[in-house]
């Protein structure tokens, strides 16, 4: 479990070595919002089982990518496993794959690899520390209202649309707005004007001056101070709620591919995430924290959930008789263990080709492995590479790239089949990049083309759709 000890870490920045000894301080800048107490400020919001505050904004909030029809429900974890256990030394990160009891969401019907959205919050032990510095501890559950600050003279100045009319500050805190996001240097230069202390303040207000970029680049953009950094280093900041409301972005849905087949079950599906072991994000450490409940308790824990629209990266029985190369990178294996499994329940309908690379730090941490090679001795899979990047036995290939590369002749002999369609998943932007290169490298080499055709060749075969990818961060 992620406690607030870990979410406050402590800083290693001296603040007085960021600081200008000479700079231009940001205009100051008027409130727009302010927050409003009810008349009957003892009167405080009953709070629901799991209330989610987004929820009661009404239709004008729009949830990212939601399908028609569909607004967030409640559905319910069912199971919890842990598919790969953390590990310091090689870096692997913790694997957790949930069930969901979706019955909420109706006769929902989808494909391997759609995705849903979840509704984070902010861990309560974090808001409770920053309600603390806002000195509204005794206030947390009281009704309030944003509205326009009577003195407000931007025009474009509205209330967010993700805060609910009738909240409390713990509402706003836990369910509306980004506590980790990067701090604009606007909202810098406000928190500076909060900030008692002269050093913090200098630090603040030299940080959001047009003289302080490099500082902003190193300590924002680079190190990733959000918000709640930026309280620890500076004990006397003490920013208005509405402050937050108007600088702090929305917190929004995260999206998780969905990691098995409708076939299996109408009501039931699988997700599969991975958690940082330092710095967690928000959702997962949300998704920890209901794991523990719901393994404490042994009975089913709420989830906010919707399904997002689907798009080209799925499985559908169309591609029963096409051919797939695959290409995972960590977690990314989670969309395939779905298109697998239901190329698996639909068997004897399927007479295209699978291949499929995946790469991992460790055996231990390769999702699913053992169901893989059963996948491969039944003829799901029909070729499949495998390969663990803090691999000891040097000869051994240590990424998909080198994968990739070692096959290139039949790779690409496939690839160039008519109803051969290439799937790239990873957790993260590089990945996907550098094995886009090495695509690139395989083309050049087999077709003995120079770089720019082989450019101009995954251009194409991307607006053809044969070329599909799912970036996830
Ligand atoms: C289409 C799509 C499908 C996705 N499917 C999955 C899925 O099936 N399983 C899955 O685990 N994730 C998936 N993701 C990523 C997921 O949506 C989140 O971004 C991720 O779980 C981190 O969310 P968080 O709120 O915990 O982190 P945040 O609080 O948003 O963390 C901030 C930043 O920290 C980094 N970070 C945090 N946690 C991690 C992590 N575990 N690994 C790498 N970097 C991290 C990221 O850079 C992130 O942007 C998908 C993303 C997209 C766009």
């Amino acid at each position: 479990m992620v406690g607030v000890e870990q979410l406050y870490s402590p800083l290693d920045v001296e603040i007085d070595k960021h600081t200008l000894t000479e700079y231009v301080p940001a205009k100051p800048l008027e409130s727009n919002l302010e927050v409003v107490f009810s008349v009957t400020e003892k009167t405080s919001i009953t709070p629901q089982l799991d209330p989610c505050g987004q929820l009661s904004c009404g239709s004008a909030l729009k949830f990212p990518f939601a399908r028609a029809d569909y607004t967030p429900m409640v559905v319910l974890i069912s199971d919890a496993k842990v598919l790969v256990a953390a590990d310091a030394t090689t870096e692997t990160k913790r694997v957790v794959e949930l069930t969901l009891d979706i019955a909420s969401l109706g006769e929902l019907d989808y494909e391997p690899g759609d995705t849903v959205a979840i509704l984070p919050s902010n861990s309560p032990q974090v808001v409770a520390q920053v309600l603390q510095r806002l000195n509204l501890t005794q206030q947390a559950d009281s009704a309030c209202h944003v509205n326009l600050a009577l003195n407000c003279a931007k025009k474009s100045a509205k209330v967010p649309a993700h805060i609910p009319a009738l909240t409390t500050p713990r509402e706003i805190l836990t369910y509306c707005v980004s506590l980790r996001s990067v701090p604009q240097k606007q909202f810098l230069s406000a928190l500076a004007s909060y900030t008692s202390e002269l050093k913090e303040r200098s630090f603040l207000a030299s940080l959001s001056s047009k003289q302080g970029v490099a500082h902003y680049q190193t300590l924002i953009l680079e190190r990733g101070l959000c918000f709640l950094d930026l309280l620890e280093l500076c004990a006397s900041c003490q920013p208005t709620l509405a402050l937050l409301v108007e600088h702090l972005p929305r917190l929004l849905p995260r999206p998780y591919s969905i990691a098995n087949s409708p076939l299996e079950s109408a009501h039931q599906l699988r997700i599969v995430y991975s958690i940082r072991a330092h710095n967690p994000g928000v959702t997962t450490s949300m998704l920890e924290a209901k794991v523990e409940q719901y393994l404490l308790q042994q009975k089913p824990v709420q989830l906010y959930v919707y399904p997002r629209m689907p798009n080209a990266f799925r499985y559908t029985d169309r591609e029963l008789t096409s051919n797939q190369i695959l290409i995972a990178v960590g977690t990314g294996l989670a969309p395939f263990l779905g298109f697998l499994e239901h190329k698996q329940l639909r068997q004897q309908h399927a007479t295209g080709q699978t291949w499929l690379y995946a790469g991992a730090k460790t055996p231990q941490a390769m999702l699913k492995q053992e169901q893989l090679v059963i996948w491969q001795e039944n003829s799901i899979l029909q070729h499949l590479r495998l390969c663990y990047s803090r691999s000891s036995v040097a000869e051994q290939p240590k990424y998909v790239q080198q994968l990739l590369q070692q096959d290139a002749e039949q790779l690409v002999e496939l690839l160039q089949q008519p109803t051969t369609i290439l799937y790239v998943c990873a957790d993260g932007a590089k990945i996907s990049k550098s094995i886009e290169d090495s695509l690139r490298c395989c083309l050049q080499q087999v077709l003995s083309l120079d770089e720019t055709q082989a450019t101009h060749h995954l251009k194409e075969l991307r607006t053809q759709g044969k070329y599909r990818e799912d970036i996830w961060l």
